[in-house]
């Protein structure tokens, strides 16, 4: 019989995102809330009786890619999360690697870090290696700053390169509308226009996400949040991709809170009052500019293995 096991990480949009000046090691110190949102990557591990790491796309994926931004070899992130669990526990396993891709290539909100956490807790639980949470959390930081808080999920404060994470005990929900653009950003470029755009700047190290902005997401006032939300990505993703600007106003036209970039860009997310009206505005902007979009919310649970059958959930 095969033996496969599916788990689910959650994308992610940044509330709140600073960012110091380049350090020496070619990163940037960030101060960064992080968000799970209700918008999921899954994974199927399926056991091999040889030791190959394969990777497909399931059909049902809602992100159709192009073979360049979308590597299927040893540069996707699922095959390195798998290799490198694979070296820490010894366990020199094969394993076919499904993915079902919803977020964003490339779009900041960090799909492939979603899909390296399921992975690890895929494989973790295929293979019987018993890593805790924490132990696979110190793995994939070495895969990527964001992997650690798609496997925790739910809200955190994130600080170093993002990758010191402190939980943050949110039990508000906020409501989103996403705008995913038809192209990708890749984050170094979007870093590397920042530090262009700043060269002339006295830039700090940001030390601490604004306490007042976690104040108003802790007591769900939106409109003390919506005015806090922030992110030093924005004019460089701008720069790079003027027309995030114009979808930006059509935002707030249709009445989001706030139009914040996700990250390094290039999907755009508008806080909403509530699902209602999350999905007023996507009907605005459907009708009126023909904007694509999609409804979320958050926090959500970081990576979960699914039960066998998804389709029942
Ligand atoms: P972040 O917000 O964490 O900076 P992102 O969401 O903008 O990241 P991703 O979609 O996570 O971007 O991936 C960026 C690049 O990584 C892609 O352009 C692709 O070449 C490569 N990549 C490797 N594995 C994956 C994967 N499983 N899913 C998506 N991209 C992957």
């Amino acid at each position: 019989m095969t033996h496969t096991v599916i788990a689910r990480a959650p994308g992610k949009i940044n509330c709140y995102f600073r960012v110091g000046p380049p350090r020496e090691d070619g990163y940037h110190s960030v101060a960064s809330l992080y968000l799970a949102v209700s918008l999921y990557e899954d994974v199927a591990a399926t056991a091999r009786s040889d030791q190959e790491i394969q990777v497909s796309l399931h059909p049902d994926s809602t992100v159709v890619s192009e073979p360049e931004s979308f590597p299927l070899g040893p540069d996707n992130l699922v095959v390195k999360a798998a290799m490198a669990l694979r070296e820490h526990t010894g366990h020199y396993a094969g394993v076919d690697l499904c993915i079902t891709k919803r977020v964003p290539i490339a779009g900041g909100m960090g799909g492939g870090s979603a899909d390296a956490a399921a992975t690890l807790v895929a494989c973790n639980a295929l293979w019987g290696t018993g890593l805790n949470r924490e132990e696979l959390a110190r793995l994939g930081a070495r895969l990527g700053a964001d992997v650690p808080f798609a496997l925790q999920g739910g809200a955190a404060v994130g600080l170093g390169v993002g990758d010191e994470l402190a939980p943050l005990l949110l039990r508000t929900r906020t409501d989103w509308v996403l705008v995913p653009a038809s192209y990708g950003l890749s984050t170094p470029r979007v870093y590397g226009m920042l530090d262009r755009l700043r060269a002339h700047e006295d830039v700090q190290t940001p030390t601490e996400v604004d306490p007042m902005m976690v104040g108003a997401l802790l007591d769900g006032d939106l409109d003390a949040l919506a005015p806090l939300l922030a992110n030093d990505m924005t004019r460089a993703a701008l720069a790079l991709a003027p027309e995030l600007g114009v979808v930006r106003d059509l935002g707030e036209a249709a009445g989001a809170l706030h139009a914040l970039v996700s990250g390094s860009g290039p999907t755009l997310a508008l806080l909403a009052r509530n699902e209602a009206h999350g999905a007023q505005i996507i009907n605005q902007l459907s009708d009126e500019a023909g904007v694509a979009t999609l409804q979320v919310h958050g926090p959500v649970s970081g990576a979960i293995i699914l039960p066998a059958h998804p389709e029942s959930l």
